[in-house]
Protein backbone atom coordinates (compact mmCIF):
# COMPACT_ATOMS: atom_id res chain seq x y z
CA UNK A 1 0.00 0.00 0.00
CA UNK A 2 2.46 2.53 -0.61
CA UNK A 3 1.77 5.30 -2.82
CA UNK A 4 1.55 4.82 -6.63
CA UNK A 5 0.83 8.22 -8.73
CA UNK A 6 -1.55 6.55 -11.80
CA UNK A 7 -2.58 8.97 -14.09
CA UNK A 8 -6.32 8.96 -14.50
CA UNK A 9 -8.55 10.24 -17.17
CA UNK A 10 -9.30 13.68 -17.24
CA UNK A 11 -12.66 13.77 -18.37
CA UNK A 12 -13.45 10.70 -15.87
CA UNK A 13 -16.31 11.87 -12.97
CA UNK A 14 -14.36 11.85 -9.62
CA UNK A 15 -14.24 8.49 -7.73
CA UNK A 16 -15.43 9.01 -4.22
CA UNK A 17 -12.56 7.51 -1.24
CA UNK A 18 -14.14 4.30 0.02
CA UNK A 19 -14.84 4.88 3.95
CA UNK A 20 -14.63 2.89 6.88
CA UNK A 21 -16.81 4.59 9.47
CA UNK A 22 -17.74 3.60 12.86
CA UNK A 23 -21.37 4.09 14.07
CA UNK A 24 -21.17 3.68 17.17
CA UNK A 25 -24.40 3.78 19.97
CA UNK A 26 -27.86 4.07 18.17
CA UNK A 27 -27.74 7.43 19.67
CA UNK A 28 -25.44 8.83 17.44
CA UNK A 29 -28.18 9.05 15.02
CA UNK A 30 -29.95 11.25 17.58
CA UNK A 31 -27.39 12.75 20.03
CA UNK A 32 -25.47 15.95 19.58
CA UNK A 33 -21.63 14.60 19.73
CA UNK A 34 -17.98 15.14 18.10
CA UNK A 35 -18.99 11.63 16.39
CA UNK A 36 -22.44 13.09 15.37
CA UNK A 37 -21.03 16.73 14.13
CA UNK A 38 -18.65 15.31 12.04
CA UNK A 39 -20.88 12.69 10.20
CA UNK A 40 -23.30 15.91 9.96
CA UNK A 41 -20.51 17.34 7.69
CA UNK A 42 -18.73 14.42 5.44
CA UNK A 43 -21.45 14.16 3.04
CA UNK A 44 -21.02 17.39 1.77
CA UNK A 45 -17.22 17.50 1.41
CA UNK A 46 -17.35 14.09 -0.81
CA UNK A 47 -18.13 14.25 -4.17
CA UNK A 48 -22.08 13.97 -4.78
CA UNK A 49 -22.51 9.81 -4.63
CA UNK A 50 -24.41 7.84 -7.58
CA UNK A 51 -25.55 5.44 -5.04
CA UNK A 52 -23.98 3.89 -1.50
CA UNK A 53 -22.87 0.75 -1.08
CA UNK A 54 -22.44 -0.06 2.99
CA UNK A 55 -20.68 -3.07 4.01
CA UNK A 56 -22.52 -3.28 7.83
CA UNK A 57 -21.91 -5.56 10.74
CA UNK A 58 -25.06 -5.26 11.34
CA UNK A 59 -25.83 -7.85 7.98
CA UNK A 60 -24.01 -10.92 8.68
CA UNK A 61 -24.61 -13.83 5.70
CA UNK A 62 -22.74 -16.26 5.07
CA UNK A 63 -21.94 -16.72 1.23
CA UNK A 64 -21.99 -12.82 1.25
CA UNK A 65 -25.40 -11.31 0.16
CA UNK A 66 -26.17 -7.85 -1.50
CA UNK A 67 -29.59 -5.73 -0.84
CA UNK A 68 -31.33 -6.01 -3.53
CA UNK A 69 -34.72 -4.20 -2.69
CA UNK A 70 -36.53 -0.87 -4.23
CA UNK A 71 -37.30 0.69 -1.47
CA UNK A 72 -35.73 -0.94 1.81
CA UNK A 73 -37.36 -1.10 4.83
CA UNK A 74 -35.87 0.99 8.16
CA UNK A 75 -34.46 -1.83 10.52
CA UNK A 76 -34.66 -0.84 14.21
CA UNK A 77 -32.02 -3.61 15.27
CA UNK A 78 -31.54 -3.18 18.87
CA UNK A 79 -33.36 -2.78 22.34
CA UNK A 80 -33.69 -0.29 25.07
CA UNK A 81 -32.87 3.01 23.34
CA UNK A 82 -35.42 5.74 23.12
CA UNK A 83 -38.61 5.24 21.80
CA UNK A 84 -37.60 8.31 18.82
CA UNK A 85 -34.99 5.83 17.52
CA UNK A 86 -37.48 3.63 16.66
CA UNK A 87 -39.62 5.55 15.32
CA UNK A 88 -36.81 6.93 12.84
CA UNK A 89 -37.37 5.99 9.00
CA UNK A 90 -34.65 6.12 6.46
CA UNK A 91 -36.52 6.00 3.20
CA UNK A 92 -34.10 6.19 0.62
CA UNK A 93 -34.39 4.04 -2.67
CA UNK A 94 -32.57 1.09 -3.04
CA UNK A 95 -30.81 0.01 -6.21
CA UNK A 96 -31.46 -3.14 -8.01
CA UNK A 97 -29.54 -3.19 -10.94
CA UNK A 98 -26.33 -1.93 -8.86
CA UNK A 99 -27.08 -4.60 -6.48
CA UNK A 100 -27.24 -6.79 -9.64
CA UNK A 101 -24.19 -5.66 -10.71
CA UNK A 102 -22.34 -6.00 -7.08
CA UNK A 103 -23.16 -9.61 -7.32
CA UNK A 104 -21.94 -10.13 -10.74
CA UNK A 105 -18.50 -8.56 -10.16
CA UNK A 106 -18.49 -10.81 -6.74
CA UNK A 107 -18.76 -14.20 -8.62
CA UNK A 108 -16.47 -12.82 -11.28
CA UNK A 109 -14.12 -12.69 -8.92
CA UNK A 110 -14.68 -16.14 -7.26
CA UNK A 111 -16.68 -14.96 -4.60
CA UNK A 112 -20.15 -17.13 -3.67
CA UNK A 113 -22.69 -14.03 -3.52
CA UNK A 114 -26.72 -13.66 -4.03
CA UNK A 115 -28.85 -10.52 -4.46
CA UNK A 116 -31.45 -10.60 -1.20
CA UNK A 117 -34.29 -9.05 -2.38
CA UNK A 118 -36.10 -7.84 1.14
CA UNK A 119 -33.34 -6.97 2.96
CA UNK A 120 -33.57 -3.75 4.71
CA UNK A 121 -31.17 -1.09 5.82
CA UNK A 122 -29.92 -1.82 9.56
CA UNK A 123 -29.18 0.52 11.99
CA UNK A 124 -25.23 0.34 10.91
CA UNK A 125 -26.71 1.86 7.35
CA UNK A 126 -28.93 4.48 8.46
CA UNK A 127 -27.39 5.96 11.68
CA UNK A 128 -24.29 7.08 9.45
CA UNK A 129 -26.26 7.82 6.21
CA UNK A 130 -29.25 9.89 8.21
CA UNK A 131 -26.50 12.42 9.36
CA UNK A 132 -24.36 12.30 6.03
CA UNK A 133 -27.31 12.46 3.42
CA UNK A 134 -30.35 13.32 5.77
CA UNK A 135 -32.51 13.83 2.48
CA UNK A 136 -32.04 10.30 1.77
CA UNK A 137 -31.77 10.49 -1.96
CA UNK A 138 -29.08 8.47 -2.76
CA UNK A 139 -29.76 5.03 -3.46
CA UNK A 140 -28.43 2.72 -1.04
CA UNK A 141 -27.35 -1.16 -1.47
CA UNK A 142 -26.61 -3.00 1.79
CA UNK A 143 -23.92 -5.79 1.90
CA UNK A 144 -23.40 -8.41 4.36
CA UNK A 145 -20.43 -9.44 6.36
CA UNK A 146 -19.70 -13.00 7.17
CA UNK A 147 -18.28 -12.94 10.65
CA UNK A 148 -16.61 -16.74 9.87
CA UNK A 149 -14.54 -15.47 7.24
CA UNK A 150 -10.83 -13.79 8.07
CA UNK A 151 -9.82 -10.10 6.81
CA UNK A 152 -8.38 -11.29 3.59
CA UNK A 153 -11.68 -12.66 2.77
CA UNK A 154 -13.37 -8.90 3.23
CA UNK A 155 -10.38 -7.24 1.81
CA UNK A 156 -11.01 -9.41 -1.41
CA UNK A 157 -14.98 -8.68 -1.16
CA UNK A 158 -13.67 -4.76 -1.47
CA UNK A 159 -11.13 -5.20 -3.89
CA UNK A 160 -14.14 -6.71 -6.10
CA UNK A 161 -16.66 -4.04 -5.49
CA UNK A 162 -14.33 -1.33 -5.75
CA UNK A 163 -14.32 -1.21 -9.78
CA UNK A 164 -18.44 0.39 -9.06
CA UNK A 165 -16.56 3.69 -7.55
CA UNK A 166 -15.66 4.65 -11.25
CA UNK A 167 -19.11 4.76 -11.55
CA UNK A 168 -19.14 7.10 -8.31
CA UNK A 169 -20.60 4.37 -5.96
CA UNK A 170 -19.42 5.52 -2.73
CA UNK A 171 -18.53 2.60 -0.93
CA UNK A 172 -18.36 2.58 2.81
CA UNK A 173 -17.99 -0.19 5.77
CA UNK A 174 -19.93 0.56 8.80
CA UNK A 175 -18.61 -0.91 11.93
CA UNK A 176 -16.50 0.07 15.38
CA UNK A 177 -12.64 0.46 15.58
CA UNK A 178 -13.14 -0.78 18.73
CA UNK A 179 -16.16 -2.66 19.96
CA UNK A 180 -17.02 -4.79 23.08
CA UNK A 181 -20.49 -3.57 24.63
CA UNK A 182 -19.52 -6.16 27.74
CA UNK A 183 -16.76 -3.72 28.26
CA UNK A 184 -18.25 -0.35 28.43
CA UNK A 185 -18.56 2.61 31.03
CA UNK A 186 -22.06 2.54 30.04
CA UNK A 187 -22.87 5.25 32.89
CA UNK A 188 -20.54 8.04 31.38
CA UNK A 189 -19.92 8.74 27.70
CA UNK A 190 -17.01 10.96 28.29
CA UNK A 191 -14.91 8.05 30.32
CA UNK A 192 -11.27 8.11 29.70
CA UNK A 193 -10.09 4.89 27.08
CA UNK A 194 -8.48 2.60 28.90
CA UNK A 195 -4.89 1.26 28.17
CA UNK A 196 -6.35 -2.02 26.27
CA UNK A 197 -8.36 0.13 23.70
CA UNK A 198 -5.57 2.70 23.55
CA UNK A 199 -3.03 0.05 22.74
CA UNK A 200 -4.99 -1.58 20.09
CA UNK A 201 -6.32 1.49 18.68
CA UNK A 202 -2.72 3.00 18.01
CA UNK A 203 -1.49 -0.17 16.67
CA UNK A 204 -3.93 -0.57 14.45
CA UNK A 205 -3.89 3.10 13.21
CA UNK A 206 0.13 2.81 12.90
CA UNK A 207 -0.44 -0.16 10.37
CA UNK A 208 -3.23 1.97 8.53
CA UNK A 209 -1.02 4.98 8.13
CA UNK A 210 2.18 2.63 7.45
CA UNK A 211 0.30 1.20 4.70
CA UNK A 212 0.99 -2.43 6.31
CA UNK A 213 -1.45 -4.68 4.61
CA UNK A 214 0.02 -8.15 5.59
CA UNK A 215 -0.22 -6.90 9.51
CA UNK A 216 -3.50 -5.63 9.21
CA UNK A 217 -4.96 -8.89 7.40
CA UNK A 218 -3.70 -10.82 10.30
CA UNK A 219 -4.74 -7.92 13.13
CA UNK A 220 -6.27 -11.02 15.01
CA UNK A 221 -2.93 -12.89 15.99
CA UNK A 222 -0.76 -9.52 15.68
CA UNK A 223 -2.78 -6.59 17.03
CA UNK A 224 -1.91 -6.24 21.07
CA UNK A 225 -5.51 -6.93 22.76
CA UNK A 226 -7.24 -7.97 19.42
CA UNK A 227 -9.61 -10.55 20.86
CA UNK A 228 -10.68 -8.18 24.04
CA UNK A 229 -11.03 -4.67 21.42
CA UNK A 230 -12.96 -7.01 19.28
CA UNK A 231 -14.67 -10.38 20.96
CA UNK A 232 -16.53 -11.09 18.22
CA UNK A 233 -14.99 -9.79 14.46
CA UNK A 234 -18.32 -8.25 12.58
CA UNK A 235 -17.60 -4.73 13.62
CA UNK A 236 -13.77 -4.76 12.50
CA UNK A 237 -14.45 -6.60 8.98
CA UNK A 238 -16.13 -3.63 6.97
CA UNK A 239 -12.61 -2.12 7.34
CA UNK A 240 -11.24 -4.37 5.20
CA UNK A 241 -14.00 -4.01 2.91
CA UNK A 242 -13.34 -0.51 2.40
CA UNK A 243 -9.65 -1.03 2.42
CA UNK A 244 -9.61 -3.53 -0.32
CA UNK A 245 -12.70 -1.24 -2.00
CA UNK A 246 -9.58 1.60 -2.63
CA UNK A 247 -7.15 -0.57 -4.59
CA UNK A 248 -3.61 -2.09 -4.47
CA UNK A 249 -2.01 1.12 -2.70
CA UNK A 250 -4.82 3.61 -0.67
CA UNK A 251 -3.58 6.78 0.37
CA UNK A 252 -5.04 6.38 4.10
CA UNK A 253 -6.59 10.32 5.84
CA UNK A 254 -7.94 10.13 9.35
CA UNK A 255 -11.67 11.63 9.17
CA UNK A 256 -12.20 11.31 12.54
CA UNK A 257 -10.93 10.40 15.69
CA UNK A 258 -12.94 10.24 19.05
CA UNK A 259 -14.79 7.54 21.82
CA UNK A 260 -17.15 6.92 24.25
CA UNK A 261 -18.37 5.30 26.93
CA UNK A 262 -14.24 4.59 27.57
CA UNK A 263 -13.82 1.73 24.66
CA UNK A 264 -15.72 2.55 21.99
CA UNK A 265 -13.54 3.85 19.76
CA UNK A 266 -15.12 6.11 16.64
CA UNK A 267 -12.29 6.37 14.21
CA UNK A 268 -13.15 7.14 10.60
CA UNK A 269 -11.02 6.71 7.66
CA UNK A 270 -11.03 7.75 3.79
CA UNK A 271 -9.18 5.28 1.75
CA UNK A 272 -8.20 7.40 -1.90
CA UNK A 273 -6.58 6.35 -4.58
CA UNK A 274 -5.27 9.20 -5.94
CA UNK A 275 -1.54 10.67 -5.03
CA UNK A 276 -1.89 12.97 -2.06
CA UNK A 277 -1.86 16.76 -2.67
CA UNK A 278 1.33 18.33 -3.49
CA UNK A 279 2.67 20.69 -1.32
ZN1 LIG B 1 -22.88 -1.79 15.59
Amino acid sequence: MHIVPTPSPAASAPRPPALFLSHGSPMLAVEDSPAGRFLDGLGARLPRPSAILVASAHFTAAPFLVGAAGAPATIHDFGRFPDALFRIRYPAPGAPALAEAAVRRLREAGIAAAPWPDQGLDHGVWVPLRRMYPDADVPVVPVSVNPRADAAAHFALGRALGGLRDDGVLVIGSGGFVHNLGDLVWTDRDAPMPAWASAFAGWMRARLEAGDLPALLDWAQRAPEAHRAHPTVEHLLPLFVALGAAGDAPRVETLHRSHEFGSLALDAFAFHDDPPPAR
